[in-house]
């Protein structure tokens, strides 16, 4: 499962300011609905564009997992405004 999250800033913001250790873990999980079972999960690394010469961009995004029902949910930032 992938949750937009949003974020006030672009793609260099979200890389430069580390704000991918600042995501708000979900009260509640997406797929099965219950509370109280996510745990945070480690990140994983994606690509995005960005415009201007440097084109590409790593950033890194958070990921829960659900310990209720063992699935995992990846909050991507809504860096493009
Ligand atoms: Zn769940």
């Amino acid at each position: 499962m992938q949750l937009i999250i949003a974020f006030d800033g672009g793609p260099v913001e979200y890389a430069r300011d580390g704000a991918h250790r600042k995501v708000a873990r979900p009260e509640e999980c997406a797929i099965c609905g219950k509370s109280g079972g996510m745990r945070p999960h480690g990140y994983y690394p994606r690509w995005v564009t960005v415009p201007g010469p440097i084109m590409r961009l790593l950033i890194q995004i958070r990921r829960f997992l659900c310990c209720l029902c063992r699935r995992t949910t990846s909050m991507l930032p809504e860096v493009y405004g």
